[in-house]
């Protein structure tokens, strides 16, 4: 497998110098960025495969990076914020991102997280390199699982790599509850103590995408896909 690239965005050295500098000896091919314009740049040149982006930049703000680059193409964002503020992480994972790290964080924390957006990029491809081009279809819904496209009413809806995991593994077996913890476990690669906040956070992303009736909330279990008529 040939090296994985990330892109670094964040303006504080101290920060974005120890972020880089560990993912380099982990063996990730790093480049850097400390504002928002040389981000959406860097993001066109490198092509790398996880995004880390802080919240606060110079120029446009995370959330401003984050919107134009998953508009250029689909890529797993890990998001830096300052603080652990619901708002912050709704408008985050609205335009796009994967995950969230509240500062100050674990570096080794921060290292279990890329590692698990990579090991969701290495899936969609082994599932593109085995031809799978199954696409599911129902009345208003339809998934191309090899393409990784989504279209409601026969309109295209784009998801986030993170949106369309979720849909690709709820549609499995439409109708079931998926408790959160087996999400978290297959979406996310999550083991036990995950925050099963992230997975609510995205459902709610995912329906208002797809249409709220399509997913079904079982209170404190988890979550169904529903594909009847009349959605
Ligand atoms: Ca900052």
């Amino acid at each position: 497998m040939s090296t994985r690239r990330i892109l670094v965005v964040e303006d504080e050295p101290t920060i974005g110098d120890a972020v880089a500098d560990r993912l380099s000896v982990e063996g990730y091919d790093v480049s850097r960025a400390w504002d928002g314009p040389g981000a959406v740049e860097l993001f066109t040149t490198t092509e790398p495969d996880v995004v880390v982006l802080d919240v606060m930049l110079p120029g446009f703000d995370g959330h401003e990076v984050c919107r134009r680059i998953q508009a250029v193409r689909p890529v797993p964002v890990l998001m830096l914020t300052a603080r652990d503020d619901e708002a912050d992480i709704v408008v985050g994972l609205g335009v796009g991102a994967d995950d969230y790290l509240t500062k100050p964080f674990r570096m080794r924390e921060l290292v279990a997280r890329v590692a698990a957006l990579l090991r969701r990029v290495e899936r969609a491809e082994e599932l593109a390199a085995s031809g799978d081009d199954s696409v599911r279809d129902w009345p208003g819904l339809r998934i191309d699982l090899g393409a990784r496209r989504t279209w409601v009413d026969d309109a295209e809806v784009h998801l986030t790599p993170t949106e369309f995991e979720l849909l690709a593994y709820l549609s499995e077996s439409p109708g079931t509850v998926l408790t959160r913890e087996r999400l978290l476990a297959r979406v996310w690669g999550w083991g036990e103590g995950g925050a099963t906040r992230t997975v609510d956070s995205h459902v709610k992303a995912l329906r208002a995408k797809i249409g709220a009736s399509r997913v079904r909330t079982v209170h404190g279990v988890g979550y169904a896909l529903e594909v009847g008529r009349d959605r």
